[in-house]
């Protein structure tokens, strides 16, 4: 490990144990702590998780850093403190924001993500780490040092589209989640989830955007040759939402007990926008199953699927199947 790297995971260790303190032991904390137990977050999970709270100072934890003698100079290219224009000066990135440290897959922190308090029009509900020597969000993975054991022992990975998914599932029971910081699921993710397993479970958010984001993901792990089963959460909640509406044991039995294989899923999303009875989108939605399928060698998933094809559009199988070997005509 070169000296920078570790004089960069060193303020971020300093700055997470500061952070931390100002949350469970500080006045100024109190409101964050609150906003924390409204939500449901035990002192057991913050904790765990080592959830803080940044001052709304300019340059608290850069005063600290700079008292305890560490280079300012190397600690700023991570982003947690940030140099001021035409000065030799810095101030903290993160300010008066509930903080969760990110940690890599040994456990230690190498960025923070922070949310706000309170809804704000002018600044974004989460404020991130930028990308830094010691923080590539394409490879970084929330919880995977806690969650790596558990992945392995019941064979599969939960990925969940927020941190906040992932910590509510494990109150829940749930100890294999896992999440990205705030982006796609890469492939260099996926070869990462793929050394511990090979079955992994996508439980996104409910809304459009988790499930298109669901979509992609299960695309992605689809080609990498990754077994992908989908829970999906109903109203457009997300999990952390759902567990605080339905409680944990219905997101356990009724969610994750029963995830969608990737093909009723695409169905789902498919049909998501269509009405059959019109003629175009029926036709579009056979087309873009059919594309599915025809990818596909397993005569019993053909069948099963085309049959469902056909209940739901009033279309015979006859005529779905004709149409299915026309696509893979066209392959061939
Ligand atoms: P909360 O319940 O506190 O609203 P959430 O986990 O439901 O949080 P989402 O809006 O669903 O938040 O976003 C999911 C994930 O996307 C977050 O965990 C975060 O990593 C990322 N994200 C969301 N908004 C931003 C943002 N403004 N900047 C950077 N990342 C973001
Ligand atoms: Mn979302
Ligand atoms: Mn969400
Ligand atoms: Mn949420």
């Amino acid at each position: 490990v070169s000296k920078e790297v570790s004089i960069m995971k060193k303020a971020h260790e300093f700055a997470s144990d500061y952070f931390h303190h100002l949350l469970l032991h500080t006045e100024e904390g109190e409101n964050a702590l609150h906003y924390l137990e409204e939500r449901g977050f035990s002192t057991e999970i913050i904790e765990k998780y080592k959830i803080g709270w940044s001052l709304p100072n300019w340059d608290a934890l850069t005063t600290l850093l700079a008292r305890k003698g560490m280079d300012l100079q190397e600690i700023e290219k991570t982003g947690l403190i940030i140099r001021k224009e035409n000065e030799l000066k810095y101030f903290d990135r993160f300010r008066g924001r509930i903080m969760f440290p990110v940690l890599d897959e040994t456990g230690h922190v190498i960025a923070f993500s922070g949310r706000i308090l309170e809804k704000s029009e002018n600044e974004a509900k989460y404020l991130n780490s930028p990308e830094s020597p010691i923080f590539q969000k394409s490879q970084v993975l929330y919880n995977l040092d806690k969650a790596r054991l558990e992945i392995r022992k019941q064979r599969n990975v939960v990925v969940f589209e927020g941190f906040l998914d992932v910590i509510a599932a494990s109150t829940a029971g749930i100890s294999n989640g896992i999440a990205t910081m705030g982006t796609a699921l890469t492939s260099q993710h996926i070869t990462k989830l793929n050394r511990l397993t090979s079955n992994v479970t996508l439980c996104y958010d409910g809304d459009k955007a988790g499930m298109e984001a669901a979509k992609r993901a299960a695309i992605a792990l689809q080609a990498q040759n990754i077994q992908t089963e989908i829970a999906i959460i109903p109203d457009a909640m997300d999990p952390d939402d759902y567990i605080k509406n339905y409680g944990e044991e219905a997101f356990r039995t009724k969610i994750m007990e029963k995830p969608h294989s990737y093909l009723s899923f695409m169905m789902i999303v498919s049909k998501r926008d269509k009405n059959f009875n019109n003629e175009n989108d029926t036709l579009q939605y056979i087309q873009e199953i059919l594309e599915i399928l025809s990818e596909r060698n397993s005569s019993v998933e053909r069948d099963l699927y085309i049959r469902q094809l056909s209940q739901e559009t009033n279309v015979s199988e006859d005529a779905i199947y004709q149409h299915l070997r026309k696509l893979q005509g066209k392959k061939a």
